[in-house]
């Protein structure tokens, strides 16, 4: 029985180590935040990502290594990936830490991308203001998530500087938000699941509807565009593809090289969810059949909306997942909903 060990012991993490248990296979979190969510399933360490040895110890009690979080630092991947393989590879990795290379390797490829300015210093942002214009958004190249790091600017005058390096991005006038997950097996074999419609409140995500409700041609080309990233990158894993549906047609917002929040629908819509369908690519199994079968609105439990608990447990038709954090922090996500509508 083959080892999958994580990097992150997040719900993400969680969630992975679950759909593995289901297939007999054991998870080794490594995870270097003293609390990390759950308590099952897997073993953890941990430890942090400077730790040489315990990251030596990690490597050598698994048979392959994938992640849950990509801002894991680049020496302890170099000594991660000197012992067992990372899946997804390295390439993508670098490509989704840092928006800038982002954004660049997009374009690349010939997807669109709100336009953006490099912005390595505050002394810069003058310049960037200048070709970028306003309203647009300033964010940290690296390390943001749940919409972190990021300064909205609309009166260049009053533009707050993020305290890192970051890049400038135009504001895109978008109509929606939807986002494809998507696995890619290393023989190449591609599945993806249906795109989901995405509302964000205060730059996290709250909830994911699907079916999205766009046309079949809008639908289409983000699976295409979603195929072509990971088809380029030779991914093997899950991909989440973030898009704007805007008059000039889909812009790529970001990608994640893991199980995505938008995709945990597919628990409760598929046969085979993005987490099975995740490890499946990782450990080499054929991918699993991510045909939707229902309709269903994932919503996010975040800070105290889980004070709601006695309710939504009553609710019919709504499967519930707790992530076993601690406190309800505001802005943590606690744990999710999905409500099957058909
Ligand atoms: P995540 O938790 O998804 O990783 P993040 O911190 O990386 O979030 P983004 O996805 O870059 O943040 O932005 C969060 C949200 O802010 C987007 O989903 C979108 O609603 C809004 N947003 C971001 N960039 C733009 C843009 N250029 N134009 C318009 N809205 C934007
Ligand atoms: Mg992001
Ligand atoms: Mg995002």
């Amino acid at each position: 029985n083959r080892v999958i060990g994580i990097l992150g012991g997040g719900q993400l993490g969680r969630m992975l180590s679950v759909a593995a248990s289901r297939l007999g296979l054991r998870c080794h979190i490594y995870e270097p935040d003293a609390a990390p969510a759950g308590d099952v399933a897997y073993r953890l360490t941990n430890a942090s990502y400077e730790d040489r040895a315990a990251l030596r110890a990690f490597a050598e009690s698994v048979d392959v290594i994938t992640y849950e979080f990509e801002n894991v630092p680049t020496s302890a991947l170099d000594l991660l990936e000197s012992i067992r393989p990372i899946s997804p590879n390295r390439r993508a990795l670098a490509v989704s830490q840092d928006r800038l290379e982002e954004k660049t390797f997009l374009n690349g490829i010939g997807l669109a991308t709100a336009p953006f300015a490099d912005v390595p210093d505050e002394r810069d942002l003058p310049a960037a203001l200048a070709q970028i214009g306003t309203p647009s958004i300033l964010k940290t190249r690296r390390m943001g998530y749940d919409g972190k790091g990021q300064v909205r600017i609309t009166d260049p005058a009053q533009a707050e500087w993020t305290g890192a390096p970051s890049v400038l991005e135009g504001y895109v006038e978008f109509s929606a938000e939807i986002s494809v997950i998507i696995a890619r097996a290393a023989d190449g074999q591609i599945a993806a699941f249906d795109p989901g419609l995405n509302v964000h409140q205060g730059g996290i995500l709250r909830s994911t509807t699907v079916p999205c409700g766009l046309s079949g041609k809008i639908t289409t080309d983000a699976v295409l565009i979603a195929a072509k990233i990971v088809n380029e990158l030779d991914y093997v894993g899950v991909m989440g593809v973030e898009l704007f549906v805007a008059p000039e047609g889909l812009i790529v917002n970001e990608i994640a090289p893991r199980v995505h929040n938008s995709g945990h629908w597919t628990q409760a819509g598929c046969a085979v969810d993005q987490f099975e369908q995740h490890i499946r690519a990782v450990v080499g199994l054929p991918l699993g059949d991510g045909r939707r079968h229902a309709d269903i609105q994932m919503e996010n439990l975040i800070g105290n909306d889980i004070d709601r608990l006695p309710e939504l447990l009553a609710e019919p038709g709504v499967q519930l997942h707790l992530y076993g954090k601690g406190e309800a922090r505001p802005g943590r996500k606690m744990g999710h909903l999905n409500r099957i509508r058909s």
